[in-house]
């Protein structure tokens, strides 16, 4: 088997401060655990456009097809808000997801035990949660046709097109049968079947692929309001969500409140597999560029690592090396060690961007 390889796209704001910290933990299984990974860096986003004047230039887009997995930072920032639509930052990052057609958003949202008081709800309600919502991510009512804004008589009106294929259903369905398989065993799929034709198909397909290949799952149907109720009132009631693009965008962030502060939450997209087998893999963590807290050492490096520790479990099959670098974090954090953005009323020691990745090293 060749050395997996990485392409690591920092980006923008705190996104090379966080990345920083992974990259010391990506040397350290090189030199401690035995395992290199081969890895190649470039810009994305702003640091994109300012040396090439395009967000994502063609040769990187390029490298990021070849190599077994991308690690992303965060792109964007006040420095751009001018910037035409089509050299925006963010078109850089959208540019990466068409184009290697990743098509399943894995969102974790997980609480751990020493942040169970962080959350917005009670503790009882969320401690030991590990939920992981599946989002589709490159059909639905953001691309469907037609869409617009056109005026009809002498008024304007808005529109956007709900559409799903069967196959664009179905392969999001075993990307979430998948994941169950080496978790719970359970998922529940959400739509809006009762006033939808595309949730109708929605949900008829999930239970054809369900049927046919993943008997022993456990399958639920949930309408998607019911879902976001269900999701605050008892989320410990789920394992694997899987839901469209939209439904996907809403529920994912209201599950990530449910385990506390941004600075905590990693995501991986995922396509179809390579020749290699491997699929098609981009980690990032779910915040953004963070402008208000760039350059001064304040951003926690926590979601950026647990990004990491899913390219290891998804891109490269090392379920017991991920598992090694979430548990540095878990008992870093049961140590008290807390960045700005996790400090509460109960205190801690206080760290930087740096100083929590010592930690997680250490740990
Ligand atoms: P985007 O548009 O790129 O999603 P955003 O405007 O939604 O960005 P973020 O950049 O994620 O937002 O920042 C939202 C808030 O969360 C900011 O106040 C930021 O400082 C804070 N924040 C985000 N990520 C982190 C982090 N890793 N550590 C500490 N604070 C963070
Ligand atoms: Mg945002």
């Amino acid at each position: 088997m060749s050395t997996p390889s990485l392409l690591i796209l920092a980006g923008d704001g705190i996104g090379p401060e966080v990345m920083a910290e992974v990259r010391r933990i990506i040397d350290w299984f090189g030199s401690k655990r035995g395992i290199a990974f081969e890895v190649s860096e470039d810009l994305v986003g702003g640091a994109a456009y300012d040396a090439h004047g395009v967000p994502l230039s063609d040769a990187t887009m390029a490298r990021a097809q070849e190599v077994d997995a991308v690690l992303l930072g965060a792109v964007g920032g006040p420095k751009y808000d001018a910037l035409d639509f089509s050299v925006k930052p963010e078109r850089g990052l959208l540019r990466l997801r068409k184009e290697m057609d990743l098509f399943a958003n894995l969102r974790p949202a997980q609480c751990f035990d020493a942040l169970a008081d962080f959350s917005s709800l009670k503790r009882e309600v969320v401690a030991g949660l590990d939920i992981m919502i599946v989002r589709e991510l490159t059909s639905g009512v953001y691309f469907g046709e037609p869409r617009g804004i056109h005026k009809e008589g002498n008024e304007r009106v808005g529109i956007n097109t709900q559409r799903y294929t069967e196959s664009e259903i179905a392969r999001v369905a075993r990307a979430a049968f998948d994941l169950a398989r080496k978790r719970a065993g359970r998922v529940c799929s959400m739509e809006k079947a009762n006033v939808m034709e595309s949730g109708v198909l929605w949900r008829q397909v999930v239970q054809e692929v369900h049927d046919a290949d993943y008997p022993e799952i456990a399958l639920s149907h949930m309408y998607a309001d019911n879902g976001a109720m269900q999701l605050v009132r008892a989320p410990k009631q789920f394992d694997v969500i899987v839901t469209d693009n939209l439904f996907g965008d809403v529920l994912s962030d209201c599950a990530a409140m449910l385990t506390g502060s941004l600075g905590m939450l990693p995501s991986a997209s995922l396509g179809l597999p390579m020749e290699n087998g491997r699929p098609r893999a981009l980690y990032e963590p779910v915040h953004g560029s963070a402008p208000d807290i760039a350059g001064q050492g304040k951003a926690n490096p926590i979601a950026c690592i647990l990004s990491f520790a899913m390219a290891l479990r998804y891109s490269f099959d090392m379920g017991d090396e991920a598992a090694r670098v979430e548990r540095a974090v878990e008992s870093v954090l049961a140590d008290g060690l807390r960045t700005a953005d996790l400090m509460g009323p109960e205190g801690g020691t206080p760290v930087s961007t740096s100083g929590m990745g010592d930690a997680v090293l250490a740990a």
